[in-house]
């Protein structure tokens, strides 16, 4: 049995003063019984306010990239054990934004993997097509290649302390999400290929659906057989529809 996940990814928004109130939401709101884990990522400048803010509840924390060094003259990056400091819990590694605006390839996505891994946190994996890849048939050639640079550096017994996110670029931010059926396709996929390396790592493994998800599509994407939760980007700026998507989850 998978325990949901649902991760918020805040990207660059929030100030001291929204994300008190948010966190205040997200606390008050959450239901002792509720089975799925949640966690908030926060921009790094807001990890210790959100650290001591949480501590305690039941809601975890993570970053949102991390470097693939260690430490040294590596300006305006933070290391993984900086992150461990904070008690991180989670990490995202190779969101679409991070590929698509800072150049991050398959190679440094997968050192950024397991520069994570190694200092303690779970890397969330982030995979998914463009529009155009998409259109021309090759989602499976995309995924599969971002997922194989992860498992070639890592091994698959990596994938054991990790999440995968599909996350199709087109559904990220723009209000289009993939049907069930589209992202059910992708996610069992994604299962299949680890499989081939550890069937039971790939049955242990979670796997969250990530673009446009709201607390009014969330349950008919959680219901599908391979997706364990959400990777929510906008939807997570919100408390109420927030727990919303984590209730649609558990
Ligand atoms: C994301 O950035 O990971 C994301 C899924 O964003 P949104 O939910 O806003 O599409």
């Amino acid at each position: 049995m998978r325990q949901p996940l649902v991760a918020g990814n805040w990207k660059m928004n929030g100030s001291r003063a929204s994300i008190e109130s948010l966190l205040d939401g997200i606390k008050a709101g959450v239901n002792p019984d509720l089975t799925t884990e949640i966690a908030v990522c926060p921009p790094a400048l807001y990890l210790q306010q959100v650290a001591e803010s949480l501590q305690g509840s039941s809601v975890l924390w993570g970053a949102q990239n991390v470097s693939e060094h260690a430490s040294g003259a590596y300006t305006g990056e933070v290391a993984p054990a900086m992150l461990n400091d904070f008690e991180c819990r989670y990490v995202i590694v190779g969101h679409s934004e991070r590929r698509a605006l800072y150049g991050e390839d398959d190679d440094t996505v997968a050192r950024k993997f397991a520069a994570a891994l190694e200092a303690g946190m779970k890397p969330i994996l982030c995979v998914g097509e463009l529009l155009e890849e998409r259109e021309q048939g090759v989602t499976e050639q995309v995924v599969g290649r971002q997922l194989d640079a992860v498992l070639n550096h890592s091994g698959a017994a990596a994938l054991g302390e990790a999440v995968v996110a599909y996350e199709p670029v087109w559904a990220i931010g723009t209000g289009k999400t993939a049907t069930p059926e589209q992202a059910q396709e992708v996610h069992a996929f994604i299962r299949g290929r680890v499989a081939e390396h550890d069937a039971t790592i790939a049955a242990a493994l979670r796997i969250l659906y990530g673009g446009s998800v709201k607390a009014a599509n969330a349950a008919e994407l959680f219901g599908m057989l391979d997706i364990d939760g959400g990777l929510i980007g906008g939807a997570s700026l919100q408390a109420d529809e927030f727990l919303a998507i984590c209730r649609a989850a558990g």
